[in-house]
């Protein structure tokens, strides 16, 4: 059975040839699927069994959120009420989520996991990232990665998150545990492994020790770096090949110069800063460079609780100096690039039929109408929802 969006004011296709711009815009447009796959793309009118009229709304390739942390357990309100009253944040309530998460059982972390799904689903977004992280145990951490690969192909290994708390003043001897038995453990479930590289975390030797071991476990490299200060996690990345270097909200010369010369994507995180009072990151200093970028929600309970990619663009438009264009190539095609993929991220024939379709003319108003659910429809993703991902 085949579809035909149709009376398309808008497409965004990230394709240069198949439209005007880096974002391959066209027009009056029409887009077929087959199923999961794009059959065309071209002018208003094509014909197909059947036929959704757009209505003359935008449609974009769905959002690629490449950094998110969804499988965990509890609530955090009350830390991020006292962070807005002035407390800092130092991410030690990592602690208070591994706690909730260790007790709450897998069919809690499953059920809460689907729902946070369902939620990005309705935000637009078609592939997601879901890192493990709160478990910091061999068992805690074999059930996440579980979970994780159960949802999306896209898990990460983060047992290099925090140190837990029963391993204080033995970092080294937790970091061997990571990197043996519970990498051992996880290997065979997820694509990547990451590490949070910074002061209060883990320290540059402790990260290269784990990107060693994943990578020799044949996991992709991802890290956390230049959060909460000027850290050495950048300049990791790029030594290591790392397909990531994930916040970046502190970049200094030496660190934008670093990733320009590699092939590591800059992903921000701008709604962790907003979550935390931290400035936001200069991306235009970095686009200007030659940095690729990646933007995304970094969905977590402590500093960032919103899968909402459409409040990262417009974060990004008003306070990182990225155009929309900018903004929206990072969340698609960017996310894509982050994660090794080709596939998704845009709208080409034979390509997944990933579509968000806005209730709005143009890509434009997910900046200009911040705070709006301007997500009409999405169709497709290739994580798994409770039921077939019908429209909203
Ligand atoms: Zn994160």
């Amino acid at each position: 059975m085949t579809l035909v969006i149709d009376n398309i004011a808008e497409l965004v296709t990230n394709d240069p040839e198949l439209g005007d711009g880096p974002l391959g815009v066209m027009t009056d447009a029409s887009l077929v699927i087959d199923g999961d796959t794009v059959l065309a793309v071209g002018p208003s009118g094509a014909i197909a069994d059947e036929r959704l009229d757009a209505g003359g709304r935008c449609v974009l390739p769905g959002f690629v959120d490449s950094h998110t942390h969804m499988v965990f357990a509890g609530d955090r309100s009350e830390e991020f009420t006292r962070r807005m009253a002035g407390e800092p944040y130092d991410g030690g309530g990592i602690r208070v989520t591994t706690e909730a998460t260790r007790g709450a059982g897998r069919d809690a972390l499953w059920d809460s996991l689907q729902q946070r799904l369902i939620e990005a689903h309705r935000a637009g977004t078609t592939t997601v990232e879901v890192k493990t992280g709160y478990g910091l145990s061999m068992d805690s951490e074999i059930e996440l990665a579980s979970l994780a690969a159960e949802a999306t192909p896209e898990a990460t290994f983060l047992g290099a998150h925090l140190l837990p708390s029963e391993y204080e003043g033995r970092a080294d001897e937790y970091i061997d545990l990571v990197c043996g038995p519970m990498l051992d453990a996880v290997r065979d479930r997820v694509r990547w492994i990451d590490v949070f590289c910074e002061t209060g975390a883990f320290n540059t030797e402790q990260s290269r020790a784990v990107l060693e071991a994943g990578r020799a476990a044949g996991l992709g490299l991802r890290v956390h770096g230049n959060q909460l200060g000027h850290g050495p996690g950048v300049q990791l990345a790029v030594e290591m090949g790392c397909s990531s270097v994930d916040h970046c909200t502190y970049l200094s010369d030496d660190d934008i110069e670093a990733l320009a010369a590699s092939d590591t994507v800059a992903t921000f995180l701008p709604a962790t800063d907003f979550s935390t009072r931290q400035p936001y990151p200069d991306a235009r200093r970095a686009i200007d460079a030659g940095v690729k970028v990646a933007m995304a929600s970094n969905c977590n309970p402590g500093s960032s609780y919103t899968t909402s990619i459409s409040f990262c663009i417009a974060m990004a438009v008003r306070d990182m100096g990225m155009t929309i264009d900018e903004a929206v190539a990072a969340v698609t095609v960017g996310g894509a690039v982050a994660l090794g993929r080709t596939d998704v991220g845009r709208l080409t024939n034979g390509g997944p039929a990933h579509v968000t379709i806005l209730d709005a003319p143009s890509r434009h108003h997910l900046a200009y109408r911040p705070g709006v659910p301007l997500i009409w429809k999405t169709l497709g993703a290739d994580y798994r929802l409770p039921t077939a991902p019908d429209p909203n």
